[in-house]
């Protein structure tokens, strides 16, 4: 492609990539035939240029989904603008946001006509009042304009998600900030968007209302497409929580105020009640719990309720009926908590909320976005294809793998102790210890548990003489912005830094994992989506738990090399991988470097490391 010809002069430092072009002729393949397309394009592709400038030169208007917020700005801020430049054109691009990140004009004249007091709270008015110039003068009533950030309660009575959205029915919705953002991105060649709000958008466009936000667009590009079936499955399901009837209960009294009908006796505080005794019943203290029954009697007089709440209001006019119809939806959540209509659905608990989702979610994909859908691209530095297809029903696509820029043989060393010792924390605590030193610092330290954080972050603390920065001690951009910055540092982090943690350069010489990341079996989804697979003929193992243990492996890898001159070593604290007979399997799926289980190799990796930079400044000086 000659656009790609043409970077060279909008990029000063900018060099050919075969991997990246190579992604660009599969995109504008799949683009020209339609034909759905599963990508994998390792880490140092330049994969967001690689599908952005097909995308762009294709002349079709292309949604971008991706599952954070951090590649929606970088798309936006980085990526669009040398695209831009590249095709020597403007590119007409909109972020499109969920309808709650907007002002919502009705809700505000509600507050203007009823009094503060519908706010809830001295401290949400105090609130609602440093609002007041902004909301008088913004033009795009979009929260991200705002320095400082209302809090949450506030928010949720100033903006509507598209359960309380009015759509056409509203008598603001020609002024509606919401409905603008939907008509900027309808004059749009690109749409960026995130994966939430694709499927939400989809759900709205099934039930005809009016209230979708995305345009018409002829593909989506879903990038972090690792993460869809997560993503599919929250837009499938339905999360019960108290505050969601709490909204609906304050609304419910201001439309019937509004409209002058009775409410049946005490019509707030009973259903209030009710969510919140259920809720009591079925919550853990912690973590996540299936449930295989959800307490029928209480169940039972939380669908009354809303029904009752429904009946009252329903038949009058539009507004009211659209009340009554989110009181109806949320009684069917319950319903279908208390008797799940098909054994595709898995129901638990959380603290603050009662949920269901679908177990697999291939069957309603492939109806609902494959066979009738856009154009679909599914982008991800990980892919498993046979996996990925599998889960989300796309088994017809395309197979495109961009391979990896870096050189893992020469760049990166796998550490793998063959022993650990009992008891297994004291002695995974020796290793980190030790590697660290041999490291001196410059290490993230990824755990499976938040309890073997607490371990690693005390005893690396005590036994370091280098910052340690801990999850949870600071928001996750300010750690990784001090990691960065202090050379030296480590940081021991779970959960979400295994992926989407974008360190290059000398900060990440040493990425340490504390155990092979199998998913607990215990969580609902987890263990629903395996009895599933055995249900339906399949290994709960081979089909499920191993290809998400490699993929999560090799997303925490992906942290390790993230440049050419990148060089590190990834310690992997579980010998499992000699002992059982998936260890091969993981190894393999893994970027090919050399395996050692000797602590003396890494010593001589960090040496050499060393002696390399020393020959360097003395030839310098
Ligand atoms: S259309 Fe929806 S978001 Fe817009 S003002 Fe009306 S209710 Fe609010």
């Amino acid at each position: 492609m000659d656009v790609f010809g043409r970077l060279a002069s909008v990029i000063p430092d900018y060099e050919h990539r075969p991997e990246q072009l190579a992604l660009a002729d599969a995109v504008a393949r799949s683009l020209a035939t339609e034909e759905h397309l599963l990508a994998q394009a390792g880490t140092g592709t330049g994969k967001s240029l690689g599908y952005l400038l097909p995308a762009l030169e294709s002349g079709r208007r292309v949604v971008v989904a991706t599952a954070t917020k951090a590649l929606q700005e970088q798309l936006l801020t980085k990526d669009v603008p040398l695209a831009a430049a590249a095709l020597g054109r403007t590119v007409r691009v909109a972020v499109v946001k969920g309808r709650q990140n907007y002002l919502c004009r009705k809700r505000v004249e509600g507050v203007q006509l009823s009094g503060l007091g519908l706010l809830g709270g001295r401290e949400a008015e105090a609130g609602y009042d440093r609002l007041l110039p902004w909301i008088g003068s913004t033009t795009t009533g979009d929260r991200a304009e705002l320095e400082e950030e209302p809090s949450a309660s506030l928010w949720a009575e100033l903006a509507v998600g598209p359960d309380r959205c009015l759509g056409r029915r509203c008598l603001h919705v020609a002024r509606c900030f919401a409905e603008k953002a939907r008509q900027r991105a309808g004059e749009a060649d690109l749409v960026i968007a995130n994966h939430a709000l694709y499927f939400a958008d989809l759900a709205l466009r099934e039930h005809a209302d009016g209230a979708s936000v995305l345009p018409e667009h002829e593909a989506v590009i879903f990038d972090e497409a690792h993460k869809l079936e997560e993503s599919a499955a929250s837009w499938l399901g339905a999360r019960i929580t108290a505050g969601a009837v709490r909204r609906l209960a304050t609304d419910v009294v201001q439309a019937a105020s509004e409209a002058g009908i009775r409410l049946p006796p005490r019509a707030e505080a009973r259903v209030e009640a009710a969510i919140e005794i259920l809720l009591r019943q079925v919550v853990p203290p912690n973590g996540r719990r299936r449930l295989r029954e959800v307490p029928r009697e209480q169940a039972l007089v939380l669908i009354d309720e809303l029904e009752r709440i429904a009946q009252a209001l329903w038949g009058h006019r539009d507004e009211l009926d659209a009340v009554a119809a989110r009181a109806r939806k949320l009684a069917n959540d319950v319903a279908t908590c208390l008797e799940p209509p098909t054994p595709n659905l898995v129901v638990w608990s959380e603290p603050g909320l009662l949920a269901y989702a679908p177990v697999d979610v291939s069957d309603r994909l492939r109806e609902s976005l494959w066979s009738e859908g856009p154009t679909a691209i599914l982008v991800s530095a990980t892919l498993d294809y046979g996996f990925v297809a599998r889960r989300l029903g796309l088994e017809y696509a395309e197979r495109f793998d961009a391979g990896s820029p870096f050189d893992f043989r020469t760049q990166a060393l796998l550490y793998v102790p063959r022993e650990v010792a009992e008891p297994r924390d004291e002695s995974v605590a020796d290793e980190v210890e030790a590697l660290c030193r041999l490291s001196r610092g410059r290490a993230l330290v990824l755990t499976t548990s938040y309890r073997m954080l607490d371990v690693l972050a005390a005893r690396l603390r005590d036994g370091l003489p280098y910052e340690v920065l801990v999850q949870g001690e600071a928001p996750r951009e300010r750690l990784l912005e001090r990691f960065r910055a202090e050379t030296d540092s480590v940081l021991v982090a779970t959960s979400t830094f295994w992926q989407g943690v974008d360190v290059a350069g000398e900060s990440l010489s040493l990425l340490v994992m504390d155990k092979l990341p199998f998913a607990s079996p215990g969580d609902p989804l987890t263990e629903a989506r395996c009895e599933w697979i055995v249900e339906h003929g399949g290994d709960w193992f081979r089909d499920y738990a191993l290809p998400v243990a490699t993929l999560q492996l090799r997303q925490g890898f992906g942290r390790l090399v993230r440049g050419h001159a990148d060089r590190g070593v990834a310690a992997i604290l579980d010998p499992r991988i000699y002992t059982r007979a998936y260890g091969e399997h993981l190894v393999e799926a893994l970027p090919p470097c050399r395996l050692v289980d000797d602590l003396a190799e890494v010593e001589r990796f960090f040496a050499e490391e060393g002696a390399a930079q020393s020959e360097a400044t003395s030839v310098l000086t």
